[in-house]
C-alpha cells in the first residue's frame, strides 16, 4: 500500500524527541506531515487539533465541555496515514476531473463524494488547494475577486473519493446558488458529506443561514468548518468558536456537533479535516 513508506518514516519521527527551537516560519506551502511531527508539543497541538489548544484557555464557568466533546479525535498515526489518501503518486492521480453548471452535466461517479460550500471569500478555494497540497499539479484557482467560482468543480482523488468545489454564495451568485447548489445537495447520490464553510472571524452570516437551511431541509450531514482561524487573537477566536458551537449545539440536527477551525495559511487544522474527509469516506481502515 502506498501509505506503507510514510508510515515507516513517521514512525520513526513519532519515536523521535520534538526538535527543539520556535516554528521554523509560518507556513506558506505545504508542511509535509512529518515535518508537523517534528515540532514541539505545543506547536504540534495548535497545528494538528486546533480546537484541543483552543480548550486549553477556557475558563471552568464557561459550562460543561463545551469544546470537549470532541467525537472524532484521531491519533497523530491515524492522520499520518490519512496523509497518503490525498498524496498524489504514479498509483494515486489526484486531478481535475471537469467542472460543471447544472447538476444533468456532472460526471457520473461511483465513488463517494463530498462537496464544499460557502460565501465567496470565506477561503474556500484556499482550503482545497491547502487540502490538495500534496499534489501539486492539481490547479485550484484562488482569486482576488470575490464569485468568480461559478461552476462546479470535480477532483478525483485517487480511487478514494471525488471533492466537489462548489459556486460561492453571497455576493453576486445567488442564481447560481439555487440553481446548481440546491439542486446538487438535493439530489447527488454518492454524496457523502457538506461541509459547509464559516469565516471565523465573521461568524455566522444571513447568506450561511440560508444556506445551513437548506442543508437542514434536505437532512444532510453536513460539518461546519471555521476558516481563516490565524487571523484572529486566541480571545477572540475561542468567543468566536463558543458562539458558533452553542448554534451549532442549540439550533441544528444534521451539523456534525464537533466544529473545524482551520487555516489555509498555518494549515492549522488542515491535516484533521483530511484525516475526517479519509474516515467518512470510508478510506481509513
Ligand atoms: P473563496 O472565494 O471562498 O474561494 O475564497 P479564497 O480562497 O479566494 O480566499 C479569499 C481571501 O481570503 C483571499 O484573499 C485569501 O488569501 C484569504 N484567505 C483564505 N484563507 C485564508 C486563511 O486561512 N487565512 C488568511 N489570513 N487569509 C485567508
Amino acid at each position: 500500500m502506498a501509505a506503507a513508506g510514510l508510515w515507516r518514516r513517521t514512525g520513526r519521527l513519532l519515536e523521535m524527541a520534538p526538535a527543539r527551537g520556535g516554528w521554523p516560519r509560518l507556513y506558506s506551502t505545504s508542511p509535509a506531515f512529518a515535518d508537523v511531527l517534528r515540532l514541539p508539543q505545543k506547536q504540534l497541538t495548535k497545528i494538528v487539533y486546533p480546537l484541543r489548544e483552543l480548550a486549553q484557555y477556557l475558563v471552568t464557568d464557561t459550562g460543561p465541555g463545551l469544546l470537549e466533546q470532541r467525537l472524532f479525535d484521531p491519533s497523530l498515526e491515524d492522520i499520518a496515514r490519512a496523509e497518503s489518501v490525498f498524496e498524489a503518486t504514479a498509483r494515486n492521480r489526484v486531478e481535475y476531473l471537469s467542472s460543471a453548471v447544472r447538476l444533468d452535466h456532472a460526471p457520473s461517479l461511483q465513488q463517494p463524494e463530498v462537496c464544499f460550500i460557502g460565501r465567496s471569500n470565506v477561503g474556500k478555494s484556499s482550503l482545497i488547494k491547502a487540502l490538495f497540497s500534496l499534489a501539486p499539479d492539481v490547479e485550484v484557482r484562488v482569486s482576488k475577486k470575490p464569485g468568480h467560482t461559478k461552476k462546479m468543480n470535480f477532483f478525483k482523488v485517487g480511487k478514494y473519493f471525488t471533492l466537489v468545489d462548489m459556486p460561492g454564495y453571497g455576493y453576486r451568485a445567488p442564481e447560481d446558488f439555487v440553481d446548481m447548489v440546491e439542486a446538487y445537495l438535493k439530489e447527488r447520490k454518492n454524496l457523502k458529506r457538506t461541509f459547509l464553510l464559516v469565516d471565523s472571524v465573521i461568524g455566522i452570516t444571513k447568506v450561511d443561514n440560508i444556506a445551513i437551511e437548506m442543508c437542514e431541509e434536505f437532512a444532510l450531514p453536513y460539518v461546519m468548518v471555521l476558516t481563516k482561524i490565524d487571523k484572529s487573537s486566541k480571545g477572540y477566536l475561542l468567543k468566536q468558536v463558543l458562539q458558533i458551537q452553542k448554534f451549532v449545539n442549540t439550533q441544528t440536527q444534521g451539523c456534525f456537533p464537533q466544529l473545524f477551525p482551520i487555516s489555509a495559511v498555518t494549515y492549522s487544522g488542515v491535516h484533521l479535516l483530511k484525516c475526517f474527509i479519509a474516515d467518512i469516506t470510508g478510506n481509513l481502515k
